[in-house]
């Protein structure tokens, strides 16, 4: 058994870290503290609205909830985008603090820009200012590991998970779940106490296709699936795993025709970046208007959007203390999208998530930390990480914008 052990870790140790081998200043083993913690498996289902399983009842999901604790709806951090929100839920900071701002913004810090579809920048570790819990595990001598999450292959503060992949959006489900079961079943010492999925499919359905379409609904059934498939080989291993499932942000419906172009004279002076919902707009050349009178201008035609300075971004965002989501950043009213040139998909997200419930996501939980059948109210998912330290007794050396006490009524206490 040991030698079968050992043998899969090492293929699995070079299939999960095929670009590169493990940081020398890594553990790869649990200490014997580490050893005896629970097991946290965080999944994170790309643009699952937080009333789907309500409104379509995916035949496993549809009943495995009932029996979680769980949240009425999960309220992301501000910009309601995939990359940001990913990195608030496993640093339990706002963007403006854990420095991913955008999925692509400009780092006026780093004179460098960033792109999730750049590998060169995901993996550049300058971007992330806050460490993420798989840093604190592998520092803490935990074991962490991530089938996939934005982030998870940048050596922050010089650590990665001891086992993760190089992102491909096309890698079948049912190879994920083989991998994080082989994970499970390695020896005690590596075997990984937390442990990231990602799944992207319901996200880009609801941007090609929209609500209530064919194609959507196929998205949830297939993800609904995987996470039977998961939970029950989760099952049939001799330890008791938490699922914590989750959302980065919602999804809204957007009619094509609804897109202010903005004025062609912005470009010429500034560095624009995006469209959609947010438009980031940085003075890389140094612009001879001052920056007040260029939003000036911009709202005073502006018939379905708003710019401020990042100075003035209203508070609740906690948007307004980085230079990174642009020296001016122009927000487009809800359902309208924003931009230079035009602005594809039907469904979108990236809009306030404030006087709306459609931004919101998901949060469900079930496994020997959490109470059976419990719902909060509606949270922010800057509380996560704090919660999932606790259970996995990690300690957060460093401020963050979360705090346990939030999410804390969803754990069992010993009375229990
Ligand atoms: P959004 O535009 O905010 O909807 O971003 C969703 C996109 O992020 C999807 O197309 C995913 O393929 C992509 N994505 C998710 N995780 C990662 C990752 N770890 N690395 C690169 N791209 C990712
Ligand atoms: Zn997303
Ligand atoms: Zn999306």
């Amino acid at each position: 058994m040991k030698i079968l052990f050992a043998i899969a870790f090492s293929i699995l140790g070079l299939s999960a870290c095929a670009s590169k081998s493990p940081l020398s200043n890594q553990p790869t083993k649990n200490s014997a503290k580490a050893m005896q913690a629970p097991y946290v498996l965080l999944v994170s289902i790309d643009g699952f609205r937080w009333d789907y399983i309500e409104k379509y009842k995916p035949k496993f999901l549809n009943q495995w909830v009932k029996h979680s604790a769980r949240l009425e709806s999960l309220r992301p951090a501000f910009p309601t985008k995939t990359f940001p929100n990913h990195l608030t839920i496993v640093t339990g900071s706002y963007p403006q603090r854990h420095g991913i701002l955008a999925n692509s913004f400009y780092a006026p810090d780093l004179k460098k820009s960033y792109s999730l579809r750049k590998s060169e920048a995901v993996l550049n570790p300058d971007f992330y200012l806050v460490k993420p819990l798989w840093v604190l595990a592998q520092e803490q001598g935990m074991q962490a590991a991530s089938y996939f999450w934005p982030g998870s292959e940048a050596p922050i503060a010089g650590t990665t998970p001891a086992m993760f992949m190089t992102y491909d959006h096309n890698k079948p489900h049912q190879e994920r779940i083989d991998t994080v079961i082989d994970w499970y079943q390695l020896p005690a010492a590596q075997r990984p106490h937390l442990t990231t999925m990602y799944f992207h499919d319901v996200d880009a359905a609801g941007h090609d296709f929209g609500q209530d379409s064919p194609q959507l609904i196929a998205a949830i059934n297939k993800v609904d699936n995987s996470i039977k498939t998961l939970v029950q080989k989760l099952k049939q291993l001799p330890i008791d795993v938490n699922i914590v499932l989750v959302s980065d942000h919602g999804m809204a419906q957007r009619k094509p025709s609804d897109f202010e172009k903005l004025p062609t004279w912005l470009t010429e002076q500034y560095y624009v970046k995006g469209s959609g919902p947010i438009v980031h707009i940085y003075d890389t050349k140094s612009a001879s208007n001052t920056l007040v009178q260029t939003v000036e201008k911009l709202n005073a035609t502006a018939q379905h959007f708003k710019c401020y300075r990042y100075q003035d971004i209203p508070p609740r965002f906690n948007a307004s203390q980085s230079r990174r989501i642009g020296d001016i950043a122009c927000l487009a009213d809800k359902d309208w999208a924003i931009g230079m040139i035009g602005h594809r998909p039907v469904g979108d997200h990236g809009w306030s998530q404030f006087n709306t419930t459609d931004m919101d996501g998901i949060f469900y939980a079930n496994g020997p930390a959490f109470k059976k059948s419990v719902k909060l109210p509606t949270l922010e998912n800057i509380h996560i990480m704090p919660l999932l330290a606790h259970i996995l007794g990690l300690e957060i050396p460093h401020e963050i914008d979360g705090n346990l006490q939030s999410l804390a009524p969803l754990l069992k206490t010993s009375k229990d």
